[in-house]
């Protein structure tokens, strides 16, 4: 069955197909955030899985990677890091590319989910 499910990381709603069960672990298909599913009735709720910082944010590149199939470049270490020392200082994953820490940031920023790899072959 198809269930609509709120990403409280990029703020949009993604459809799941399966049996969601509190406790179980989802993948945003928008922007590759786990979620943990806190309840199903009357509407399917989750919200971001608890991990570590950096296992949080490594799981997500790589899901919306495969989700997109992308590839990751030469910088992904660079980038990673910046991204996990944004999230220490300032409270969430902010591109270290950008210099606005707001919503559309959080990687992978608004611009990403639109499809710039796409267009222009890598993200910003
Ligand atoms: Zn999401």
């Amino acid at each position: 069955m198809k269930h609509k499910i709120y990403c409280e990381v990029c703020r949009v709603s993604f459809i799941y197909n399966g049996e969601p069960e509190v406790g179980n672990k989802v993948v945003c298909t928008v922007c590759g955030a786990e979620l943990e599913i806190l309840e199903t009735v009357p509407e399917v709720k989750a919200s971001r899985f608890a991990q570590e910082p950096e296992v949080e944010m490594r799981n997500r590149a790589e899901n919306y990677a495969r989700l997109r199939g992308y590839t990751f470049n030469e910088d992904k270490e660079l980038v990673m890091e910046g991204l996990i020392e944004k999230n220490r200082l300032f409270g969430d994953f902010y591109c270290p590319c950008r210099f606005e820490n707001i919503p559309e940031n959080v990687c992978p920023c608004l611009p990403t989910r639109m499809n710039d790899v796409r267009k222009y072959g890598k993200c910003y």
